[in-house]
């Protein structure tokens, strides 16, 4: 009955507003359900693909490949399948310089690099979206910031390189020869992970995400023990148990000791019991168990 009496201007907004609301809410609902459904469906796919079986094929590799796989409890592999199912599905696998991915390629990757994340309830490598891998070593650029600040560039033949950006990058025949024998302390995807996990922390700095603050300052008195040791060793050139490239800096440190800790477990708890001890609490598994 009002509106009868409001000008036709007024009137014409009146129902423009009343319009712009219903307008406003359609909008809104069919942005939360779109929003909605953004989120659902990433994690629907997850979930189908860690439910759909593991192929017989995929374990023929892991026992090929992954040689400890088959020592491990069935417990342990059916996380670790779970663990690569998941890998396989959220990060991408880019064959370089001619390399064609198949599922060898996929599955000992993911296989080596998910070993590091048995017995937790971590995400898989949350950064990491891209694992690029060549035939063998591959050829980086490096810049280089000389003193009194001449930028030099040079190239470098590499073998593994892990970036904070959510790569990794793997030379096929590395990763194949570092498989081929799981106890010489070597292995380019162990440590290429390791350097994954350090990065989590929004650092490279050697110590990954630990959780309780009695576990950082445990860690960091054994560490840096440690490291300091292996630098005083490799400047004096010593020979030492674990590789001298780990004296490089704390980052590397940590890779290196991770490779050890998986190959060479029964070494490192006999000549670094207390680097085994905390490797062991934080890793949350006992190499030791697949030799
Ligand atoms: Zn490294």
């Amino acid at each position: 009955m009002c509106l009868l009496l409001l000008t036709p201007g007024l009137l014409f907004e009146y129902q423009a507003t009343r319009l712009n609301g219903m307008g406003i809410l359609l909008v809104s609902a069919i942005t939360l359900l779109v929003t909605g459904l953004w989120a659902w469906l990433p994690k629907y796919r997850l979930r189908e693909a860690i439910r759909a079986p593991f192929p017989d094929r995929f374990v023929a590799i892991l026992e090929t490949n992954v040689p400890v796989y088959s020592k491990m409890t069935v417990e342990l592999q059916q996380q670790l399948q779970h663990l690569i199912k998941q890998f396989l599905h959220q990060k991408t696998f880019y064959g370089c310089g001619g390399l064609a991915i198949n599922d060898e390629i996929k599955v000992t990757i993911a296989g080596i690099a998910c070993l590091l994340l048995l017995n937790r309830k971590s995400h898989v490598y949350p950064q990491l979206t891209s694992v690029l891998v060549y035939p063998s070593a591959f050829v980086a650029p490096r810049t280089e910031i000389e003193p009194g600040g001449v930028v030099t560039y040079h190239e470098e033949g590499l073998l593994g390189e892990s970036w904070g950006d959510g790569r990794v990058v793997l030379a096929w025949d590395e990763v194949k020869e570092d498989a081929s024998d799981f106890s010489d302390g070597h292995n380019v995807v162990l440590h290429e992970f390791a350097h994954q996990l350090d990065d989590e922390t929004g650092s490279a700095d050697g110590v990954p995400i630990l959780g309780k603050r009695a576990s950082y300052q445990s860690w960091a008195a054994v560490f840096s023990r440690e490291y300091a040791a292996l630098q005083s060793s490799a400047f004096h050139r010593d020979e030492t148990f674990l590789d001298p490239y780990g004296a490089t800096n704390p980052a590397e440190f940590f890779a290196v000791v991770t490779e050890t800790f998986f190959e060479m477990p029964v070494e490192l708890a006999e000549h670094h019991p207390e680097l085994f001890g905390e490797l062991e609490s934080y890793y949350r598994v006992d190499p030791r168990a697949w030799q």
